[in-house]
């Protein structure tokens, strides 16, 4: 039996399951999920490690979840498009998804167009089959999509609730290069848990608020003082304008204390100890138009400046 071991990375329109599906097969949330759009805004990496047997080959997955493909119209849409794209350089597989019962739209016109620029070879995900009455109709969908890419493999699934997962990892390990893994058979992911943080605070804003607000939310972690039994952060939720803040505050601040409440039973879940989170809302006007903004939401800029002598706050 050999060892395979590659990237992946996950390619599709916004809502198709692409974040669900990273989850799932990690066996742990590293992406946060919402019914909104445009909920990831970031490449995220999950690393699967699948054990050899005598019967079954093993490896080593790296999947990159991606956000949504969409026409950008602001600085972070573009950065957005930017991650989906070094997400694809490079890597040995491309998981084109889409959910089985929308009807084909831009949306995945651009996303098919962008898979077609490069020359790495697709599988096609029909997600979300558990809401499909009747199976047949799967049947016209899978010729429709053989018309307009040749997929190496056309595999319908369940993100949700884990069906055809199984089957769908030892298709991944057979279309990565024999290889030894990338990453230490511990590791998990490269996100750091302060950042995993802010999104998860950012997770309860999109499942508490309206459509427009949250799409002017980012939240950046400030302090991180982690304890044996105590870990203390604070963060500041960011907006564009005070009548947001009023929503994020609600009455008698009301929201905020429930989002907080909400955020830090889910931190304390991740991190394994008490959590005590204080959250701030700020108005940092027109905020996804500022690339400089934008680019202090990345993570990776945020270690740096974390590394450097000026910790936030
Ligand atoms: P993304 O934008 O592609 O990352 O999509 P998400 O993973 O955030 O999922 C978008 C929505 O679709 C969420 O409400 C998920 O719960 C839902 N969803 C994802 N996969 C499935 C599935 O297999 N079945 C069903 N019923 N819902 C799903
Ligand atoms: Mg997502």
């Amino acid at each position: 039996m050999s060892f395979h071991s590659g990237f992946a990375a996950i390619l599709g329109p916004p809502n198709a399951g692409k974040s669900t599906l990273l989850n799932a097969l990690v066996g742990q949330k590293l992406a946060i999920i919402s019914p909104k759009p445009q909920t990831t805004r970031n490449r995220i990496l999950g690393i699967i490690n699948v054990p050899q047997q005598k019967s079954r080959d093993g490896g080593q997955v790296v999947l990159l979840d991606t956000p949504g493909v969409h026409l950008p119209d602001s600085s972070l849409g573009r950065k957005m498009m930017a991650e989906v794209g070094n997400a694809m350089e490079g890597c040995h597989l491309i998981l084109f998804i889409v959910d089985v019962r929308r009807k084909w739209d831009a949306a995945d016109g651009l996303a098919l167009e962008l898979l077609k620029k490069s020359a790495t070879p697709a599988f096609l995900l029909l997600n979300k089959i558990d809401l499909l009455p009747d199976k047949r109709s799967l049947l016209p969908l899978i010729a429709q999509f053989e018309q307009v890419h040749d997929f190496k493999e056309i595999i319908p699934i369940s993100a949700l609730r884990k069906r055809g997962l199984d089957d769908l990892l030892q298709s991944i390990l057979q279309a990565l290069p024999k290889g030894p893994r990338y990453f230490s058979a511990d590791q998990i992911t490269d996100q750091p848990v302060r950042f995993m943080a802010a999104e998860i605070i950012r997770e309860q804003i999109l499942l508490s608020l309206r459509e427009e607000v949250p799409h002017a939310i980012a939240v950046i972690v400030d302090h991180f003082g982690e304890g044996e039994k105590l870990t203390r952060i604070a963060a500041t939720i960011y907006c564009e304008r005070d009548g947001q803040k009023a929503i994020i505050l609600g009455k008698r601040g009301q929201m905020l204390k429930r989002i907080g409440t909400a955020a830090r039973l889910d931190i304390e879940k991740m991190i394994g100890t008490h959590v005590y989170l204080e959250l701030y809302v700020k108005v940092q006007p027109g905020w996804r138009e500022s690339r400089q903004f934008v680019e202090e939401l990345d993570w990776r800029h945020q270690l740096e400046q974390i590394a450097g002598p000026s910790e936030r706050r």
